[in-house]
């Protein structure tokens, strides 16, 4: 390549360019046996890139486990394919329709990196969408009650900015569409990507929201700090969404820090997830009520902005669901007895 043509490739694809992908370039890298790997790999897709990577400070840290494939990812019977049916609750392929007014579209099969505890495990690394383009459009076109489009994926952002800007147009284009939403990890896997261009995108097609996957304090480094500074003067509306997962952030004080870290970058904590039944994910569970005294340990400890919704997506398709600690101790006809976030009881009367 001359030396023009690869200043014309944006810094980001460049990064994603240098990904490890393979169980000897791990193994190269780390100096570890690359034998166990190479079947993980084969199941389950690894991507890697030079920025994600370099947030790794040993094996085995949180950030490592989120992204380095581990052989117990071939040892989890009780996990399925597709434990919320979005296969069954696709109108057309490529998009979920499962509450009345809003839908999921699946924009992209690629990521900046490849989660090891991704709910969406069965399809990363596959096909493509452009093509489903106009049934999606169709669809939502005769669909009314559709108000909202959440585009994931995938990683939305993976896509160039002209296509994703004729995407978000098409979608804008729909007069019953009020609300696009994107779900992006890529800010947080590769901010490189939020360049000048992309903000220029998102903007033209507001109201957007935007909602990036954070799981831990050490993904937040000065270039996060920039790519978040960017979105919000911008004006984009920006949300976090965290997966509760073991060994990465199941500890009430490292989830107080990653919401007061995230609350500081003007990005609002919206859900920490429970970890869907996915197969090749059970080394990453976190019993509920582990999930529970993380959400009692925040409430009260930090500004009421930075408490997310605890949610568990219903296996077989039934939505999400809050799980909310257990403030009403009692019920009585003309009171009801409440805890605070202490443990300290209050009488309230309801008359
Ligand atoms: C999570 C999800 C949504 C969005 O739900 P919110 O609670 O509005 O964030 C919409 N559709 C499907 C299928 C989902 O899984
Ligand atoms: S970025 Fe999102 S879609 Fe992609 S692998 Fe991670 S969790 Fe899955």
């Amino acid at each position: 390549m001359t030396e023009s043509q690869l200043s014309s490739i944006p810094r980001w694809k460049a990064l994603l360019a240098e990904s490890l992908t393979t169980a000897g370039q791990l193994a190269d890298h780390f100096g570890i046996a690359a034998d166990k790997l190479a079947p993980v790999i084969k199941s389950f897709p690894m991507r890697i890139n030079p920025y994600y990577l370099s947030l790794i400070r040993e094996p085995g840290d949180p950030i490592w486990r989120q992204a380095v494939p581990d052989p117990l990812e071939l040892n989890d019977a009780a996990g399925m394919a597709d434990p919320l049916c979005e296969e069954a609750t696709s109108p057309v392929p490529g998009l979920i329709h499962r509450y009345p007014d809003r839908v999921v579209l699946l924009a992209t099969e690629q990521c900046a990196m490849f989660c090891r505890f991704c709910m969406r495990k069965r399809r990363v690394g596959s096909m493509t969408w452009e093509d489903r383009l106009d049934a999606t459009v169709d669809y939502l076109t005769r669909t009314p009650a559709v108000r909202e489009v959440v585009l994931s994926g995938g990683d939305p952002f993976m896509l160039d900015d002209g296509v994703l800007a004729r995407l978000l147009a098409r979608l804008r284009a729909i007069a019953h569409v009020r609300l696009l939403r994107i779900h992006s990890r890529m800010p947080c896997t590769l901010p490189q990507r939020v360049t000048d261009e992309l903000v220029r995108v998102l903007q033209d097609a507001q109201p957007l929201y935007l909602n990036i996957h954070f799981n831990h304090p050490g993904e937040i480094t000065t270039h996060v700090r920039e790519a978040c500074r960017r979105l919000a003067d911008a004006g984009i509306p920006l949300g976090s969404q965290t997966v509760l997962l073991k060994g990465v952030n199941d500890d009430p004080a490292v989830m107080h820090r990653l919401m007061e870290t995230l609350l500081a970058m003007r990005v609002r904590p919206y859900y920490i997830h429970q970890l869907d039944r996915v197969c090749g994910t059970a080394h990453f569970r976190v019993p509920v009520e582990r999930g529970l005294a993380i959400l009692q340990h925040l409430r009260g400890r930090i500004s009421g902005m930075g408490v997310p919704h605890y949610m568990i997506d219903l296996p077989g398709g039934g939505g999400k669901v809050p799980l909310i600690p257990a403030y009403i101790v009692e019920k009585q006809p003309d009171h009801w007895v409440l805890r605070n976030f202490e443990g300290r009881t209050f009488h309230y009367p309801l008359r």
